[in-house]
């Protein structure tokens, strides 16, 4: 064998011959290897630099109060043992399933280890050959999944469109119908219609589910995207899901509903029932999160995350750059070609800005974008160091 070549494996010569592909088509991804802490200021790849591009809304992703209630439960050991079903299901889990239930004002919560496992587990679960979805075209790739999964048949309606989705309500359907959606979108930043969405789903009988991955704990007071109606009331919903990644800084999902529904999919949601529950700690540290976001020092970091958007909404007005419609943490700038986002992105960084370009399939081919996003923990300083660098390199890249 010495000095022979190996021959390469016929699927690996598959994939070198796609993944080819993907570098000639600017759509091939890398990482980058983040050290240490995880905040609006990090060390990437060796170098310092500021972040905005992570969902970390309000920045708790590495707060040492968080960290401190992971290490204190961490004590007793990092795994679970088993599914939730099995022997998995710690007082840390319990706990955690309580205060989310009461935070979004529901009957019953229940865990899951991702906010993508919570989508596929609930859409399996609910859905069947018979059942219909409907869901806005720029849903979530979990939401998609789950929907494909679940054999059902698919109405795509598009994004945001009421009319459309009260059409695709008003079609003779057998079965259970069930319409989900996005609160905000991940890639765009905009908000569902969900009061009329909500509004039709009632008229028609069909059940309403609401990936409010992006609202959790930085709308509605912190608890989420159907309190923001202003009413005494929450918007109704029958299944709410919300991710622990993001605005709260830890990881893992849970969705919140009726007693029926969190005990159906305890019966039912493949990815609940045969998935090992989460560390306890990590439940412990949501825990401490959901706190921190729930009382008075949600409200500060909400206030603060408010202004910079309003900031970087102005300044870009000043220099002319022209951004989508949001009002969110969120803010995609649309550059189109897959090229011009790499090129614009490589420029922000070599000035010490980190803001990745988002391109297919991930956003619609021709829409790639800088997805750019502001947390708590970004300064107007720091603001404003991005949008003269971006102006820059709007000019030259
Ligand atoms: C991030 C995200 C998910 C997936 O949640 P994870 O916990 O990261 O798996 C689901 N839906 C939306 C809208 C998301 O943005």
């Amino acid at each position: 064998m010495d000095g022979a070549v190996p021959a390469e494996r016929p699927l690996d010569a598959r994939l070198g011959a796609q993944l080819a592909v993907l570098r000639a088509q600017d759509l091939y991804r890398t990482r980058r290897v983040v050290e240490g802490t995880h905040g609006a200021r990090i060390v990437v790849d060796g170098r310092a630099c500021v972040n905005f591009c992570s969902n970390d809304y309000l920045g708790l992703a590495g707060d040492p109060r968080i960290a401190a209630a992971a290490g204190k439960a961490l004590s007793a050991g990092v795994g679970s043992g088993a599914s939730a079903l099995v022997s998995g299901y710690n007082r840390e889990h319990a706990l955690l399933e309580e205060a989310l239930a009461a935070t979004v004002q529901r009957p019953r919560a229940l865990l899951f280890s991702s906010g993508w496992a919570a989508n596929l587990g609930v859409l399996r679960a609910l859905l069947g050959k018979g059942d219909t979805l409907i869901a806005d075209e720029l849903n979530h790739a979990s939401l998609i999944d789950g929907g494909r999964l679940a054999g059902a048949s698919y109405v795509r309606v598009g994004h945001g469109d009421v009319p459309g989705f009260a059409d695709a309500l008003a079609l003779p359907a057998q079965g259970q119908r069930l319409l989900a959606t996005d609160s905000i979108f991940s890639m765009d930043g905009d908000a569902a219609p969900l009061a009329a969405l909500s509004a039709l789903c009632s008229q028609h009988g069909a059940a309403l589910m609401v990936d409010d991955a992006h609202g959790f704990g930085v709308l509605g007071g912190g608890r989420g995207v159907l309190f923001e109606t202003g009413d005494a009331e929450p918007l109704a919903a029958d299944i709410y899901m919300a991710g622990f990644g993001k605005a709260l800084g830890t990881a893992g999902a849970f969705v919140a509903g009726s007693e029926a529904l969190i005990e159906f999919l305890i019966q039912r949601a493949r990815t609940f029932v045969f998935s090992t529950a989460p560390p306890p700690a990590l439940a412990a540290a949501t825990r401490a999160s959901l706190a921190l976001v729930a009382g008075a020092e949600g409200d500060t970091r909400r206030t603060q995350l408010a202004g910079l958007i309003a900031r970087f909404h102005s300044g870009c007005a000043q220099q002319g750059i022209a951004l989508s419609p949001s009002s969110t943490a969120i803010q995609p700038l649309v550059l189109g070609l897959e090229s011009r986002a790499l090129a614009v992105s490589g420029a922000l960084f070599q000035q010490g800005y980190w803001v990745a370009a988002i391109r297919p399939p991930t956003v619609p081919a021709g829409t790639a974008r800088l997805r750019i996003t502001l947390t708590a923990a970004h300064t107007f300083a720091e603001v404003d160091g991005l949008i003269a660098a971006l102006s820059a390199a709007l000019k030259t890249a």
